[in-house]
């Protein structure tokens, strides 16, 4: 009589799955036991989605000593949602100046202090940037610990050039001021990516338009979330939809690079008026010539023209 061995049986998907969640399990076991260097842990949280926490994001929360957050309901959430029960302490623009000396003092006790912010990853426009720059500054260890960024999530997903891409934040919201800082933008040759509240998206996509003309952009829109939408089409078909349609949810503004831009003396003198208050002729020329990438001696010119102007106007 022969023994044989019986085929291998492949696991069915059920199988497979708790075989992940088995895996998942054992990796944040396993890491939850490990020690913890002390520092300052800037830690990224989902964008929209609680899936996208990472195991080292929970790992930290659960095992710092102090959590700071920007907004401590917007945060229980997500701790209740995975049964974190660490304490939240407030650390916002309106109490940062006070809060600051006191995460220091605790950095320096040997503590674990994470920082998260609403959403996203810490510092990209969100409270943070001091404190790191004072932790580096006193010589305390800084932990990254990344994950969600709209930044990221809107630029992969829009099709536009991701070799080279400049993060210009939010636009101020009014549109004079608007449309002078476009005009600094002007020149960048990358993808640009802009936050915007949806309430100003129709105005904002209008003035980019105006001034940087046909390029092709996107708006990512409500990103890792289960109404995600991304519209795709050029800034003036883009400002014709979002000016026509109540757009909603939080937006990403993503803008292709454009044609070597021919940068026309009216922008380059919308931008040296600022620069011709704050400083002399030569150097409100040189500032802005290097801004805008255009040649020195047309900037300075310029800038000897519009300071006579000033000048008779004053006098
Ligand atoms: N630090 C965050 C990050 O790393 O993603 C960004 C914080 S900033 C205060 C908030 C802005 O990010 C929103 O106004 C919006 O422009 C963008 N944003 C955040 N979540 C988003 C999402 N799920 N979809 C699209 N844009 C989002």
């Amino acid at each position: 009589m022969t023994s044989e061995t019986p085929p291998p049986v492949d696991p069915t998907p059920v199988e497979r799955r708790h075989r992940v969640a088995e895996r998942a399990a054992d990796e944040i076991q396993h890491r939850l036991a490990e020690p913890l260097r002390p520092g300052l842990y800037l830690v990224a949280t989902p964008i929209g989605n609680l899936a996208d926490i990472t195991l080292r994001a929970l790992v930290v929360m659960t095992r710092a000593d102090r959590i700071y957050c920007e907004d401590t309901r917007q945060s229980l959430k997500l701790m209740q949602r995975f049964g974190i029960e660490q304490r939240l302490d407030n650390y916002h623009e309106h109490n940062a100046e006070r809060e600051r000396p006191r995460i220091l003092a605790a950095l320096a006790a040997g503590k674990i202090v994470a920082l998260i912010s609403d959403a996203g990853t810490p510092l990209i426009s969100d409270p943070g940037y001091k404190l790191v720059r004072s932790a580096v500054g006193e010589g305390h260890a800084v932990h990254a610990i990344p994950g969600p960024s709209a930044v990221l999530a809107g630029l992969v997903e829009s099709g536009l050039p991701t070799d080279e891409f400049h993060f210009a934040g939010f636009l101020p919201p009014k549109s004079g001021t608007r449309k002078n800082r476009i005009v600094e933008l002007a020149t960048i040759p990358g993808t640009i990516v802009l936050f915007e509240a949806p309430t100003r998206l129709g105005d904002c996509l209008a003035d980019l338009a105006e001034v940087l003309g046909e390029r092709p952009a996107v708006v990512a829109r409500e990103l890792t979330k289960l109404n995600e939408t991304c519209h795709r089409g050029t800034l003036a078909e883009l400002a014709s939809w979002a000016q026509a349609a109540t757009v909603k949810g939080e937006c990403v503004i993503l803008i292709g690079p454009g044609q070597a831009l021919a940068v026309d003396d009216a922008a380059i003198e919308q931008v040296l008026l600022k620069a011709l208050d704050a400083g002399s002729v030569r150097d409100a020329a040189a500032a802005v010539a290097e801004r805008l990438g255009v040649p020195r001696r047309r900037v300075y010119d310029l800038a000897i023209e519009l300071n006579e102007k000033k000048r008779a106007k004053d006098e």
